[in-house]
């Protein structure tokens, strides 16, 4: 009998993992919480080499995937380059990457306005319930519902997000805003600004509707900045006296704690990068945040994406780790036959490890940026330490490290 995945979360880890079992013969219905399609999350996205692999795979294909860049750069204050690396990339955006995955999903498999609310599973599948009293029943429950998954929350409640000490400013703008000095300073490459206790990163994205035009991309700029608990609680707190747990939708920042990281830019920022954000017509911040589940395989229940590990958005990973967990479930589930818990064990032990190292990884590019990092390079970022970031930011080089680490002691 052909048998049924239950997806629970419509973005890219969903959407994914529902292509990909279809692909090895079962049936899969993803469910998202939210009432219309999802869109305008405006994020860039740095796509690696696995990724394509598995838009290919899953049928949803690279055409037009986003803007290709060539070089790295990282900029003294007044806007010279003081570092270069040839650093080819395609810098997509997560619209462009949702658009290509959920239109291969079958008219009807696609269900919105679904928001899980609880499960029950047993030795043969589970029954997902959602609030809108719906029930459906599977032999497998996919829980791709990111980073503060419901799914995770109920199995292991114990995992919470650990705050990092810094947040990311992040925006994004046309590339047409862009004066005619500031676009020759910054687009078409991945640019780098650091200081203790910042870094400004910026990069170029497709623009509305994946217009692949110049003059018609945009520019993708994020900065991270050291921010202690107290000052992270009245930042999250909103123009009612609000605190919000974990973050604060962009609407409600309130306005002068946008007025105090626009004078703050004012006083240290690279000139073209603070030229892209005097372009800057919204901004909103995020804390960042580490997550590692202790497991990612529970019975019939898979974790994968984001609601089983976030790493800091440094390794620029999220997008391909949820999409390899995805194809690691798909390739392990077929592997296994009829044995679906089998299946859902060797997908465990192959991405866990991957999850763990992800983790870590965000860790180290980002630990000169809380507290005690930002006192230990008080007197500016090395040189060593600039050449690591350049080299090793949004790069899965140390995935691949890894691999030949292990073949060696296999003795491949
Ligand atoms: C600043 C920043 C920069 C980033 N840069 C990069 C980058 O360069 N490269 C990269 O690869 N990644 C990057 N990421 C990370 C990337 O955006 C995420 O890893 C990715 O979106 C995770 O996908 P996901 O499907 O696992 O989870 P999500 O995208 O979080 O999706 C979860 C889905 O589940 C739904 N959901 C939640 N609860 C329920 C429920 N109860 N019932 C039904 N549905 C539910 C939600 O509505 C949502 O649609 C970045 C992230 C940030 C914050």
């Amino acid at each position: 009998m052909i048998k049924r995945a239950i997806v629970v979360g419509g973005s890219i880890s969903g959407l994914f993992a529902a292509a990909l079992l279809r692909r090895k013969g079962w049936q899969a219905d993803v469910f998202e919480r939210v009432d219309v399609e999802l869109k305008g999350r405006g994020a860039g996205i740095v796509s690696h080499p696995e990724l394509l692999d598995i838009l290919d795979e899953s049928g949803a294909g690279t055409t037009d995937l986003g803007v290709h860049v060539s070089d790295r750069v990282l900029f003294d204050r007044e806007g010279n380059v003081i570092k270069h690396r040839h650093f080819p990339q395609i810098l997509t955006s997560w619209d462009r990457l949702q658009n290509l995955a959920r239109r291969v999903q079958p008219e009807g498999t696609y269900h919105l306005n679904h928001n899980l609310v609880g499960f029950e599973q047993d030795a043969n599948g589970v029954a997902v319930r959602f609030e809108n009293g719906r029930i459906e029943k599977g032999d497998m429950l996919v829980a791709a519902d990111g980073f503060r998954s419901i799914v995770r929350n109920i199995l292991v409640p114990q995992v919470q997000p650990l705050y990092a000490g810094y947040v990311i400013w992040r925006s994004v703008v046309e590339e047409a805003d862009l004066d005619p000095a500031t676009h020759a300073a910054v687009f078409e490459k991945f640019a780098f600004f650091l200081e203790p206790g910042h870094e400004v990163v910026g990069y170029p994205i497709a623009g509305q509707n994946n217009d692949l035009r110049p003059g018609k991309r945009r520019y993708n700029f994020v900065w991270y900045r050291t921010i202690n608990e107290k000052r992270l609680e009245d930042m999250l707190t909103d123009a009612t006296g609000r605190m919000h747990a974990i973050s604060i939708p962009p609407p409600l920042v309130r306005p002068d704690v946008v007025q105090e990281m626009r004078n703050k830019a004012e006083t240290f920022m690279a000139k073209p990068l603070l030229s892209v954000l005097h372009t800057v017509k919204s901004a909103f911040f995020t804390p960042i945040y580490d997550l590692a589940s202790p497991s990612m395989a529970f019975g019939r229940i898979a974790l994968i994406g984001d609601a089983a590990f976030v790493g800091r958005p440094h390794v620029g990973l999220g997008v391909t780790k949820g999409a390899a967990d995805a194809k690691a479930l798909a390739d392990a589930i077929a592997s296994s036959g009829d044995d679906v818990d089998g299946g859902l064990r060797a997908f465990e032990e192959k991405r866990r490890p991957i999850g763990d190292l992800v983790v870590a990884k965000g860790r180290e590019l980002g630990a000169f940026l809380d507290e005690k990092g930002a006192r230990g390079h008080a007197n500016g970022i090395d040189e060593h330490h600039q050449d690591e970031l350049l080299r090793e930011t949004a790069a899965d080089s140390f995935l691949h490290q890894r691999t030949a680490r292990e073949e060696a002691q296999d003795g491949v």
